[in-house]
């Protein structure tokens, strides 16, 4: 199978010069087979209107970005998250996609109790658990470097999404998604990933520059930065992981201020040199 076979853009690579119909039809020009949209491009599409467009094009949805963010400082907000992580559910499932990314969350507002935003996470993953199935829908835990631990998960590695996963049945429509940016500085991963067997729904790439200006929107194109993505990728096809690969580049000063033709165009030549 050609390698392009497997590439997917996660759309916030070219969020800022696209709607849901401009980065798909691109990436179907390109000959991109899979996307990955996050949901306020589905929400100021329409969901409707995306699957008509992603389907229409031939392309197919390797991740919908994202439910999670369980956290929640009180009862009502808690359950205003589940809510919401059911809207997901239903949204990955009317577009097929191949799993719902579970950004988990960080702490809530005024909390120093890390322990006590753990357990919210695995209570909030349980109580959407029964959702997913009945949509056959895969939900994809992503472990977040620890520097967004505060604000955007508190669960920081693979071994810990690991360990969710395991204090659910072994059946239960769950697993990771192993972000290379999340991830790649763990002296764990070889160990984890082999142990992620059978649980990786979905690898996502781009590197990691040095230095980093900003924590969320100065992420790297493949190639640029320091992160060994083919060994990585070695390891996460060796424990079994054949599906897509998803170019995910938030880059506020750089590849989002490029015409969407050249990142796309960039991101098919890295993926084949330095993936
Ligand atoms: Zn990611």
């Amino acid at each position: 199978m050609p390698d392009i076979e497997r590439l997917s853009i996660n759309l916030a690579t070219i969020r800022e010069q696209c709607d849901l119909d401009a980065a798909t039809r691109l990436c179907a020009e390109f000959g991109i087979p899979w996307v990955a949209p996050w949901r306020d491009q589905i929400a100021a599409t329409g969901l409707a209107r995306a699957r008509e467009l992603i389907r229409g094009r031939g392309l197919r949805v390797s991740s919908v970005c994202r439910g999670g963010m369980f956290p929640a400082a009180d009862e009502g907000g808690r359950r205003a998250r589940i809510d919401d992580n059911r809207r997901a559910i239903e949204e990955a499932a009317t577009l097929e996609a191949e799993c719902l990314v579970l950004v988990c969350g960080g702490l809530p507002e005024g909390s120093k109790d890390l322990p006590g935003a753990r357990r919210m996470v695995e209570e909030g993953i349980a109580a959407i658990l029964d959702d997913a199935r009945a949509a056959g829908v895969r939900l994809a835990i992503e472990p977040l470097h620890p520097m967004y631990c505060a604000d955007r998960s508190v669960v920081s590695t693979l071994a810990q999404a690991l360990d969710i996963c395991a204090r659910f049945p072994a059946d239960a429509p769950l697993g990771v998604v192993i972000d290379v940016y999340h991830v790649w500085w763990d002296p764990e991963l070889p160990r984890q990933i082999e142990r992620a067997r059978g649980r990786i729904l979905g690898f996502h790439v781009c590197d990691w520059l040095v230095p980093t200006r900003d924590m969320l929107l100065d992420r790297g194109m493949m190639g640029d930065g320091v992160i060994d993505i083919p060994a990585i990728r070695s390891m996460v096809e060796a424990a079994g992981y054949h599906g897509p690969v998803e170019v995910e580049i938030f880059s506020r000063d750089l590849w989002w201020r490029r015409p969407a033709e050249e990142v796309l165009r960039t991101c098919i030549e890295r993926f084949a040199r330095a993936c």
